[in-house]
């Protein structure tokens, strides 16, 4: 099924909403913005909809007002930032819905910001009085925030049964098209690597991943709930002991296909540069802190052959050199292999930058916790409610 693309929309004289991803970092007080990365994402597609000759009203989240306004998370400063970027006025709106806010409807070529949607409790209910208002602002509707995808809400689901027409974004096209290619009928081998902190985070994803891929590189400290869940030693390493049957369980659904570490870099204590040696059986008061390098050299040579590559989360404690080698490692085997590779997840996302492939990687996702549930198989309610072609 494929759903309407902002490329499918006749603009001219219309006003867009468009649902973009502006929750960005900001420092203290809420009136500087530290990184400008997913206003930047979102130019594109505002700037297609500009040249199409539409009206354009954004609309996003920040942070998590609960319902009630909070002048620390105001889009004032989007607002501005953005019309540095486009080079044209940016209107900011008082609110997000309201008659004041029906008044400052743009004229073709203008850009008008909604205030914080989260400002109000019907955003996260999903109220559809709510919706029924924002929608009353546009003529048609774009989503463009990937990253709020996997959230019912008014903005992403509730507001669409009001306008004719709902398409994604151009952003979001990018995310559906990469993630369809990994995922449905990938190009083969088509493997999976998974780290990060918990497994307990990821079973979903791993029960669907098992299902299409042909293997699972597993690392990070995930790995050692499975080690130990094979009886393997794991001294201090950091284990979801609730979960060891459950990993079993996996463990023998996936055969074959699932790899874990041979050989691990441990260290008596977790600090950025400590004492630090390679091993293949964890000893006692050690904790692992990353994949050894037996594993990197076989986990890289499953990755060269690999035709297509999912990739979420770091292999070790990447953020405490050199604990970060076995990330930096394979972050590299996965740029210098030519296969579709999708990496998600900020932190996924910082390890690929940090190795400096970032722009041999065919698609990094915006939005860690939408891909995750894309890849766990799980139909994502803003995409699922945007018109079909
Ligand atoms: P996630 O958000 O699940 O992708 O987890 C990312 C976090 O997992 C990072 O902060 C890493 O430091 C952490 N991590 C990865 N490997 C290990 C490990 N062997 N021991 C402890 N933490 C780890």
């Amino acid at each position: 099924m494929s759903k309407l693309s902002i490329r499918d929309l006749d603009l001219k004289n219309k006003t867009v909403f468009i649902r973009v991803d502006f929750n960005v970092p900001l420092a203290p007080g809420g009136q500087e913005i530290t990184s400008d990365k997913r206003i930047r994402a979102s130019l594109p597609n505002i700037q297609y909809a500009l040249d199409h000759g539409a009206a354009v009203v954004l609309a996003s989240h920040l942070g998590r007002p609960k319902g009630k306004p909070n002048p620390e998370m105001s889009l004032k400063p989007v607002a501005k930032r953005l019309g540095e970027l486009l080079g044209r006025d940016v209107r900011m709106a008082p609110d997000c819905v309201g008659p004041e806010v029906e008044q400052l409807r743009p004229a073709p070529g203008g850009v008008l910001l909604l205030e914080n949607l989260r400002f109000h409790p019907g955003e996260e209910k999903n109220d559809p009085a709510f919706s029924k208002q924002l929608a009353s602002l546009c003529d048609v509707y774009v989503n463009d925030a990937f990253g709020s995808a996997h959230r019912a809400h008014a903005s992403t689901v509730g507001m669409i049964q009001f306008v004719k027409q709902a398409a994604a974004g151009l952003l979001m096209d990018k995310e559906l098209e990469y993630l369809n290619k990994a995922t449905k009928n990938p190009a083969r081998p088509c493997i999976a690597i998974l780290g990060g902190a918990k497994v307990s985070d990821k079973i979903e994803v791993i029960e669907n991943l098992m299902k299409f891929v042909d293997q699972i590189l597993i690392g990070g400290a995930m790995a050692y709930t499975f080690l130990k869940a094979r009886g393997e030693p794991v001294g201090k390493s950091l284990v979801e002991d609730d979960k060891l049957d459950l990993a079993r369980v996996l463990m023998a659904r996936a055969g074959g296909k699932l790899l874990l570490p041979t050989d691990h870099v441990v260290t008596a204590e977790l600090k950025e540069g400590a004492d630090h040696r390679v091993v293949t059986k964890i000893p006692d008061g050690m904790l692992a802190v990353d994949i050894g390098p037996a594993t990197i050299e076989d986990y890289s040579a499953v990755v060269g052959k690999a035709k297509t590559i999912i990739w979420n989360g770091p292999m070790g404690v990447f953020e405490k050199p050199p604990f970060d080698r076995g990330t930096v490692a394979l972050a590299k085997a996965v740029a210098a292999s030519g296969a579709v590779s999708v990496v998600g997840g900020g932190d996924s996302e910082k390890a690929v930058k940090s190795a400096g492939v970032a722009d041999k990687i065919s698609h990094i996702s915006t939005g860690g916790g939408a891909s995750l549930e894309f890849l766990a198989g799980i139909e994502l309610p803003g995409v699922a409610a945007l018109t079909e072609k």
